[in-house]
Parts: C-alpha cells; structure tokens; sequence
C-alpha cells in the first residue's frame, strides 16, 4: 500500500514532517481547499516539498482547473506592499524597476516569460522596451487572446520541450515553486539562454515567509540555500540577489558562466538540513499559538486582508464568526470566502483583528493604522 516518496528533485527517500498535516491548506489562488496535506524534506538535497503522489497532482489539477489568475502572486492587479509603507505598486514594475537599477537591456532583444499569466511582466517590459520581441509560456491558451494584444507579443508556447529559439531574457516569476523537479527544468531553460543572456528567478522565500508551506499547489519550498546549490551544479553565476527589496521572495538575476567549473561533489550542506527543521518548527509553534489565541476571542473579529494567510485563518477557524477588511482598494466591495471585504475605515468597529502576517510586517501595518488601543492578534515569530 505505501510506497516509499521519493524527492522530486534527486530521487533521494524524503523525510515526512509529522506536524505539517495539522493545518489546511489554501490554493495559490486564495482559495480555502478544505483538506490537509503532507509536507517532507529530502534526505539528501533538503529541499522542503510536497511529495508529488497521484493525491497531490489530483488534487493540484482541480485548482488549476477554476484558476483565477487575477488573484494569485502572478494576477495582472496583484498589488505589493513594499517593506518601508503602505505604498502599492504592482509586482511587474517592481520586479523590472529592480533588474533595470543593476542592468540596463540592449536596445532589442527577445524575453521569454515562463509561466506568464494574463502577461503583466510583459506588459510592463514592452512599455520600457518597446523594441524587444515578447514571448511567453502557459499550460493552456486560456489568456492567448489578452496576451496577444500586448504590443510586440510575438508567441504563446505551451510546452517547453518546443520552444526553438534562444532568448537574451528569461523570467520565472512565481513559477518554479509549482513545477515538480526545479533543477531540469532550469536545467532546460538554461539552453534557452542566449550566452550572453540573463536569467531572473522569483520564488517565495521559505525562510522569510512562514504561510508559503500551506500552499497546496506549491510543490517546493525554497530556501537561498537551495540556489547556492543549483547554481552551482548548473553552471549559472549569480549577477544579483534582491532581498531587501521584497523580503518575502527569493529574486536572482543570473548568467551563464563562461567556464565549465569541476562541479564540487558536496555540494548539499548538512547545517542547511538543521536550519530548515528548526525553522519549521517555529512555524508550526506559530500557528497553534495564533489559532489558541483566535479561538479564545470575545468579540467581533476581523481579519486584515484576503491574502493566502489571511484564508488559511478563515479555514481554520470555521465556527467563529468574522469578517475581511481590506487595504486594496480594488477589492473592498468585494466578496472572499462568501463575504464582503470592508474597507480599512471600518476597523474601528471590531474589537479584535487578526494579522496574519509575518510578525514584523504586521507591527509596521500596526503603526501606519495608528489604532493603538485595538486588540491585534500577531503571530509569536
Ligand atoms: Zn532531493
């Protein structure tokens, strides 16, 4: 009956996280699944996964298949808080302003968008760019039509193995973290790179953002650590690593190397194994603190956005009333999880709100609301 899960990256047997299967699990979309999953660390590469079993792909089919794009990491409106305010911009300019403040583009040149969406990185990089030719790749043709009417869009591919041309850019942008075996397929796409060609990676950054492993659809969770090492084995020099910036994400700009380094044949680091199971037990020790403090409440209770966290809140604490309230403009009036998201001017009205951010994040909203009086609920860590 139980088959031994092997580690979608190397193969090696993977090690299962006992309490991982405590806690629901919210699609990539801010959608509540309504299950439990599992979690494992790889005995040999340490990269922290969903074993990718017959339940799982299932499981992850049925969230792509009503996948709303508008509400994921990758949604053309997906609005950011960056780290020093409360300003919004959207992630696409964000992301090109940071290439753009360490590199400057030729005049032409083609990018490819893995995993593009409705085409909002290449929306924002043909308005800087107007000369280069954009490509992208999808699962379906389900946003052919939209991409299409982005200037210079010259191509939808659907499958990587058939793409037939080299780029001078390639962006992975939330991608990688949904794709089962991440070091073939940059592997792959690293062939795709012209030689002089750039890379850029965004992944969320398992070490800085403790909601990430209650993804359902995120099948790896990647830690700096984890790229230290497949840099290396792919011959891929990092150009740039922007953390400040967004301290949420991993974001790499890379290139390829010119010489073909003797791979070093430690290359997993044991210390890096350690680090990332005293990490997740700080997760999990925040979670049931903050889910023991939500149940105790008296009083009316809001939560603070409709984010991946602020559903997996919701989920979890079923027989409790709340409500959302929301900082985004374009979504109050709105409905999640069958009510409508307020406005930030109403949060005068509940006694209790909860934050479900990282901690640090939550204490900066804290100050900007200047509502020292109300009862906010924080995670411990
Ligand atoms: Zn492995």
């Amino acid at each position: 009956m139980s088959k031994k899960l092997i580690c979608h990256n190397c193969e090696a047997k993977l090690i299962k996280i006992k309490k991982f299967s405590n806690y629901y699990l919210v699609s990539s979309d801010c959608k509540p699944t309504f299950y439990k999953g599992d979690l494992s660390i790889c005995s040999n590469c340490f990269l922290i996964q969903k074993p990718i079993d017959a339940k799982w792909k299932k499981r992850v089919n049925s969230i792509y298949k009503n996948y709303e794009m508008f509400k994921s990491a990758r949604g053309e409106d997906q609005k950011l808080f960056t780290s020093n305010n409360n300003d919004q911009n959207d992630r696409s300019s964000e992301i090109l302003n940071l290439i753009n403040s360490k590199i400057k583009f030729k005049k032409n040149g083609s990018v490819l968008d893995i995993g593009c969406g409705t085409g909002p990185f290449l929306k924002s990089f043909s308005k800087e760019y107007s000369n280069w030719e954009l490509y992208g790749l999808e699962q379906d043709k389900r946003f052919k039509k939209k991409l299409e009417k982005i200037k210079n869009f010259k191509k939808l591919f659907l499958n990587l193995d058939k793409i037939d041309k080299k780029f001078d850019l390639i962006v992975l942008i939330h991608t990688l973290e949904h794709v089962p075996n991440p070091v073939l397929f940059l592997e792959k796409i690293k062939y795709l790179l012209k030689k002089t060609g750039y890379l850029f990676i965004q992944v969320p950054d398992f070490e800085n953002s403790p909601f990430d492993i209650l993804v359902a659809d995120h099948s790896s969770h990647f830690a700096k650590s984890d790229f230290r090492n497949y840099n290396k084995k792919l011959n891929l020099n990092k150009i740039f690593l922007f953390n400040k910036k967004i301290p949420k994400e991993i974001s790499f700009l890379l290139k390829m190397r010119n010489e073909n380094k003797i791979l070093n044949k430690n290359l997993y680091n044991y210390n890096d194994f350690i680090n990332k199971k005293i990490k997740l037990n700080i997760y999990f020790n925040s979670y049931k603190n903050f889910l023991n403090k939500i149940t105790k409440l008296k009083g009316d209770i809001a939560i603070f956005g409709t984010s991946i966290a602020a559903t997996w809140v919701a989920q979890s604490i079923k027989n409790k009333d709340y409500k959302f309230i929301d900082q985004d403009i374009n979504k109050i009036g709105n409905y999640h999880m069958k009510k409508k998201i307020l406005s930030v001017k109403d949060i005068h009205k509940f006694e209790n709100i909860i934050m479900p951010f990282r901690r640090d994040l939550s204490l900066k909203i804290i100050k900007s609301l200047k509502l020292a009086k109300k009862r906010f609920i924080l995670l411990d860590k």
